[in-house]
């Protein structure tokens, strides 16, 4: 291989390894990277349009500041710099620090910046930090924190080698999230001695190619995850010696599922009886069985709940930590928290509680327009887009115009950064040094550290030099580290001496506030000694990995212990391609739980209530159709690529409606309709699907942003599906939006 590079693909979380030519700034051939430890040559259709993420009419190239009219003049690095510091700690000392607010730092594949981010935010002591994760996720987090200990006690799925896999609310044939989809789906469909079972309102190529398909009601998870649960307890199927080895409450878990009218809830689900029995019987019967689920349960009516039925289901059949189920991994570094319950933070409008140290962006809007003293006014919006991806977007457009700083860090004009008064261009993913910190695999876990392809352009700066020059201008951080340059000189000459490690840890002892900087530290001291500073972390960051994890880490193969070792797992990361950082045992599972007595927690009280209170109510009878608002499909991905024409089909993310209700609406393929819901409306074309359930209907995500046209003229491609959707209806616990339930009707636009 010559002129191939080495990368990966920042679309989903699962980052596939590529191989990739580029020339004159273009990404000009796309390929899996066959060696990569994880994917192994694995990518879906949506890789080989990256070059409209590098390439696109909207990237930015200069700093830019709001003018009095509303419109933006370039400026100096340094002088946005300054002004931006100085507004920052103006806010701070006028309002307290609950003022201000921290949104995003990292999408799918750009984390590196996020060490730098929060290493900003703790210096400012910015108090709120809201994340995209915390509508999807955090009900997951919460229940993980329940049963494990910890919020970031957190389980990945050994599909490969399971008997039976049950997939809720997740279709992998389109939104991938499980190692090597397509390959892995095929083989365990076509291997009789093994059993697919999903649950989904949806027949989606997955559920065509299971052996048991249960096509639910939309938003009844609760209802069928508990019958099952209670055919479970009914049948005596659940693993005595595991619950009895590995867990707590089981007692009090089995007498409440021991009160679930099974048939109600089934009829509620709208399934069939049989069928539920039987896909419970071959889960539960299976030498190892494994649960994968994702944003169609977790973003569903009861989403907390329903994050603790489903691991009941594993946990109950014990199978957690062995061959073929759920397993939790290790973080080369963590992505997600843990908040402490006796003291958790809370937001000062709306009361909702952190969780896994993350706020839900479903409040921030109300948290900024609130008359709180201590309301929202200084806000840092990093990678991210809530103005599109936020539930309610006339809420945040309403929000954005109350702040008293909106600083957005970006690598294009999003519909976010049109609100900004400063926005600061970002090199792209492509243009510096890069990882994504999603290391989810178990027992072999890996990393990736990627090479930039291209010099960053114009005038723009990857995020560890923006926030190190920021961390300078509010006085947190020296411009240099003159002491612990010099030895990190002598380090790179002796490293076996730990001469280093030595001097940043005697620094941080004679200055502790060191110890909440320590990455600008490394950045501006050991990096000055490797190809490119901002790696630097990544040296502390194999440090604390082998502290945690040597023995597994050694067993990739790498030599030496302790600080050597860690030595050996920086210098093979650096190499910059995919690599294995660390080799478990199943039994090691235990010892990355939470609770000291590695005994899960089975009993929530809370939930357990709940579920015995469950209803299914409509409270909204005049809206019948039940909206999954955020469908995966073949060509719609996150917001980072804005050129619609990186699709090759469905340009006008198209609402999909099976054809008996569009019969009853009088509605043809095509055809275009106002869909309404209690929050919103939208102007949509129909297509007739006859793989929903009626009653469901379904749009894509990421459409909805303004582009230029070949006029210039600023178009909106598609539904920007978050008029539709309301802040309020959300998890009680989590506030995680019930984006796949979002209640609707349809009329017909006139053509006339
Ligand atoms: S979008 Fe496709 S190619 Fe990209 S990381 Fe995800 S599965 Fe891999």
């Amino acid at each position: 291989m010559t002129d191939w590079q080495l990368t990966a693909c920042i679309l989903c979380s699962r980052n596939c390894g590529l191989q990739v030519q580029v020339a004159d700034g273009h990404l000009t051939k796309i390929r899996g990277d066959k060696n990569h430890p994880v994917s192994a040559g694995y990518i879906c259709q949506k890789a080989a349009q990256l070059d409209h993420y590098q390439n696109n009419a909207d990237r930015l190239t200069q700093p830019l500041k709001r003018q009095e009219d509303g419109s933006y003049q370039p400026i100096d690095w340094q002088i946005a710099i300054t002004e931006i510091a100085d507004r920052l700690l103006d806010l701070k000392q006028t309002y307290g620090k609950e003022c201000l607010a921290f949104y995003g730092g990292g999408g799918q594949g750009n984390h590196l910046g996020s060490m730098y981010s929060s290493t900003f935010r703790d210096a400012l002591e910015i108090p709120y930090y809201y994340s995209a994760l915390a509508q999807e996720k955090t009900g997951d987090f919460w229940v993980n924190g329940k049963l494990f200990g910890r919020q970031n006690c957190h389980t990945t799925e050994d599909i490969e080698q399971a008997e039976c896999v049950l997939f809720i609310g997740t279709n992998p044939w389109q939104a991938h999230g499980i190692r090597n989809a397509r390959p892995t789906l095929k083989q365990l469909a076509k291997d009789e001695q093994r059993t697919m079972i999903v649950i989904d309102p949806r027949r989606t190529k997955t559920a065509e190619l299971a052996d048991i398909h249960l096509q639910l009601r939309s938003g009844t998870d609760a209802f069928l995850l508990s019958a099952m649960l209670a055919i479970l307890v009914q049948e005596g199927w659940e693993d005595q010696a595991f619950l009895k080895k590995h867990t707590a409450g089981f007692a009090e878990v089995r007498a409440c599922l021991q009160t679930i009218p099974i048939a109600d809830h089934i009829e509620r689900a709208g399934v069939d009886a049989e069928q539920v029995h039987e896909a419970m019987r071959r889960f539960a019967t299976a030498q190892s069985a494994t649960v994968r689920v994702d944003l169609g349960l977790q973003q569903s009516l009861n989403s907390t709940l329903n994050s603790y039925l489903e691991k009941l289901l594993f946990l109950l059949t014990g199978n957690l930590g062995k061959p073929g189920g759920n397993n939790f991994h290790t973080f080369f570094l963590p992505w997600v928290g843990h908040s402490d319950a006796q003291s958790p933070r809370k937001t000062k409008a709306t009361g909702i509680t952190e969780i896994a140290q993350l706020f839900p962006p479903n409040v921030l809007p109300a948290e900024i327009e609130s008359d709180h003293p201590q309301r929202i006014r200084g806000l840092i919006v990093d990678s991210a887009n809530p103005m599109v991806s936020g539930a309610d977007t006339q809420a945040y457009q309403r929000a954005f115009t109350q702040l008293d700083l909106l600083v957005v860090v970006d690598v294009a004009m999003t519909e976010t950064a049109r609100y900004a008064d400063y926005i600061l261009p970002a090199a792209s993913q492509f243009e510096k040094w890069e990882a994504a910190f999603f290391n989810l695999e178990f027992p072999t876990n890996a990393f990736h550290l990627r090479k930039p392809l291209f010099s960053p352009l114009a005038d723009t700066l990857p995020e560890s030099e923006i926030y190190r020059r920021l961390a300078v201008a509010i006085g947190a951080i020296p411009e240099r580290y003159p002491w612990l340059e010099r030895v990190a000189r002598w380090h790179r000459r002796w490293p076996q001496l730990g001469l280093y490690r030595l001097a940043l840890v005697t620094a941080m002892t004679v200055n502790p506030k060191l110890r909440h900087t320590v990455a600008f530290a490394l950045q501006g001291s050991l990096g000055k000694t490797l190809p490119d500073s901002s790696t630097a972390p990544f040296w502390g960051v194999s440090q604390l990995y082998v502290q945690q994890h040597g023995e597994a880490v050694a067993r990739t193969g790498l030599p030496g212990r302790g600080g050597r070792l860690a030595e050996a797992l920086f210098q093979r990361i650096l190499q910059g391609s995919g690599t294995a950082i660390s080799q478990h045992r199943y039994e090691d599972t235990w010892s990355l739980m939470g609770y000291k007595d590695q005994k899960v927690r089975l009993a929530i009280p809370e939930l357990l209530e709940e579920l015995q209170t469950l209803q299914s109510h409509n409270p909204w009878p005049d809206y019948p159709l039940m909206l999954i608002a955020g469908e995966r499909r073949m060509y719609n991905a996150n917001t980072i690529y804005r050129n619609p024409q990186w699709r090759q089909s469905d340009a006008e993310g198209v609402l999909k409606i099976h054809p008996t209700d569009a019969a009853t609406l009088e509605l043809a393929d095509g055809d275009q309709a106002l869909c309404e819901s209690p929050w919103g409306e939208l102007s949509v074309q129909v297509q007739l699907c006859d793989t929903l359930r009626p009653g469901v209907v379904s749009l894509p995500h990421g459409y909805g942003l303004d582009y230029p046209n070949a006029n210039g003229e600023r178009i909106r491609y598609g539904p920007l599906l978050n008029l539709l959707t309301g802040a309020q209806h959300c998890d009680r616990i989590s506030a995680t939006p019930f984006h796949k339930n979002v209640p609707v009707r349809l009329k017909p636009i006139d053509k006339t």
